[in-house]
């Protein structure tokens, strides 16, 4: 199951909800990639599933830009096999930056706000989904 936080600045009122952790649908490859949009991912995703000694970590991340503060909220998974290896990358919107996922319990780090210079964000836990 994952969670789902708030995040807000008390700063300029910035806001966002994050969903963390794992869903029921990504306990098979195969359900993942029946929602993934990418078709160039889909198709790693295939290409592991062919392999047997595929074994793969999936849940749902926030993403930080250290170099312009934003934020996004999406799928990391991790794929290896004896031959392959592949992990889900983003680069941010705004500036192009490679983003780093955020550790799972976003109220264990400290957040800058993206939309304000000073403010820091704070997360609240307020429901888990599936
Ligand atoms: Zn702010
Ligand atoms: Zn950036």
């Amino acid at each position: 199951m994952g969670e789902a936080y708030k995040l807000d600045c008390a700063n300029c009122g910035y806001h966002t909800n994050v969903f963390v952790g794992i869903g029921f649908m990504y306990v098979y490859l195969h359900s993942i990639a029946s929602f993934v949009q990418d078709p160039a991912l889909k198709k790693r995703i295939a290409e592991f599933e062919k392999e047997p000694s595929t074994r793969y970590e999936a849940y749902d991340a926030l993403y930080r830009c250290m170099a312009c503060r934003s934020l996004r909220n999406e799928l990391y998974l991790e794929m290896k096999s004896d031959r392959d290896y592949f992990v889900t990358a983003y680069s941010c919107g705004k500036c192009g930056e490679a983003m780093h996922p955020v550790p799972d319990d976003p109220r264990t780090v400290e957040l800058d706000c993206p939309e304000c210079a000073s403010g820091k964000l704070t997360a609240t836990f307020y429901m888990d989904w599936d």
